[in-house]
């Protein structure tokens, strides 16, 4: 799904494929209450929710001016303990196979912008929230950047090792890719042969099944989250993002996974991993790059990767693009996000 806050990313990436634009709901199941509730926590729930009382009593008496340096001390001081422990706490320490959330230690935010949603149900309020509608995604978009004579692309070859200084890529067969500029969007760590140490990231093993029926989620729901014992964080219905027709529901469940299977998918906001992987950018000889995601070790979205890959063109040109570089925003940075917003 194409979610951003960034007009300027959204309408480039709108020029090669087409995005249609989604009303977005979804909702959290509850175990303990036996029960789907919207997510983000609607105000409107909160009357069924069996510790009504308790929950209005602590969200009145929070602090939000307070500041927050974790995880757990951010969405305690936001919502209360017992809508944390209802839709937060076990969710986040499954979805980081975490045994606890204050390790999640990037936060220094203040929650001065309530996190308890009112009015429409819809999440990410404010934002673009998109899909790429036609039969192959985003694939146009890849196909487009890559449609010159002077670009060759191999596929289905992992690079094994690098010559950094050499500026050159090591694919699994032995063949040498030299260049004058090396970009690189695999882990950092691995581009640099974990010399300063290897990073962690959380993983998934995505489970797909087909059930006989049209349709499985109500109206504009097209994520179930769950917060609770249950093995798998997330249930996704794809049709309801890809506008696919059929008789019958592809549904995907996502189950954490930190082994190899899993795949190196969510980079963790800790900051001794982050500041490592900072370490690792300091360390890269010149002409060398290293961008997106896994490149930055950086919790980023499509639009922010994009972003992202402009700023690495701009070092390496000199050349902006329309300004796109200065699209990115960090996870933390609430004002920007506010600003466009608002615009
Ligand atoms: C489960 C999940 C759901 C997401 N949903 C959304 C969403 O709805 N909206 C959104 O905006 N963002 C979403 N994201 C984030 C989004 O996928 C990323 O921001 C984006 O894919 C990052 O692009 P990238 O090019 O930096 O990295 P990637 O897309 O991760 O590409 C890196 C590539 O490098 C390849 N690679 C790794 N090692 C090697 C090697 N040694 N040799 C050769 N190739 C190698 C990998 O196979 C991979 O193809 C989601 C992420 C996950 C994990």
């Amino acid at each position: 799904m194409y979610y951003g806050y960034s007009a300027k990313v959204y309408e480039w990436i709108n020029r090669f494929v087409t995005l249609e634009p989604l009303a977005f709901e979804l909702w959290s199941y509850v175990e303990s209450e036996r029960q789907f509730f919207s997510y983000p926590i609607h105000e409107d729930d909160i009357a069924r929710m069996s510790q009504a009382d308790k929950i209005r009593h602590e969200l009145a008496t929070r602090d939000v001016t307070r500041k927050h340096y974790n995880f757990e001390d951010y969405w305690i001081g936001s919502v209360g303990r017992t809508l944390y422990d209802m839709f937060v706490n076990k969710y986040s320490k499954k979805m980081w196979s975490i045994p606890s959330n204050t390790l999640l230690d990037t936060f220094s935010w203040s929650a001065k912008d309530n996190p308890i949603n009112t009015g429409s149900r819809h999440a990410y309020k404010g934002s673009h929230l998109a899909y790429p509608v036609g039969p192959t995604g985003y694939n146009p978009y890849f196909e487009k950047l890559l449609d010159h004579p002077r670009i060759r692309t191999i596929f289905g070859q992992n690079v094994s090792s690098f010559d950094l200084d050499a500026k050159t890529a090591i694919l699994a067969d032995g063949t040498r890719l030299q260049g004058d500029v090396l970009i690189s969007s695999i882990p950092i760590e691995e581009l640099c042969e974990n010399r300063l140490g290897e990073l962690p990231y959380a993983g998934r093993k995505f489970i797909p099944f087909v059930l006989p029926t049209k349709e499985i989620c109500p109206g504009n729901i097209r994520f179930l989250h769950y917060t609770g014992e249950e093995k798998y964080t997330r249930i996704v219905e794809y049709k309801k993002l890809t506008k696919h027709e059929a008789d019958d529901t592809l549904m995907v469940m996502e189950l954490p996974s930190n082994d190899k299977e899993g795949g190196k998918l969510y980079p963790y906001m800790i900051r001794k991993y982050m500041d490592r992987a900072k370490e690792y950018q300091r360390t890269l000889p010149q002409d060398v790059y290293s961008t997106g995601r896994l490149g930055t070790y950086r919790y980023s979205t499509i639009e922010q990767t994009i972003a992202q890959a402009f700023g690495t063109l701009k070092m390496i040109t000199g050349r902006s693009i329309k300004g796109m570089e200065n699209e990115f925003f960090n996870i933390g940075d609430v004002n920007i996000i506010k600003e466009r917003k608002a615009g």
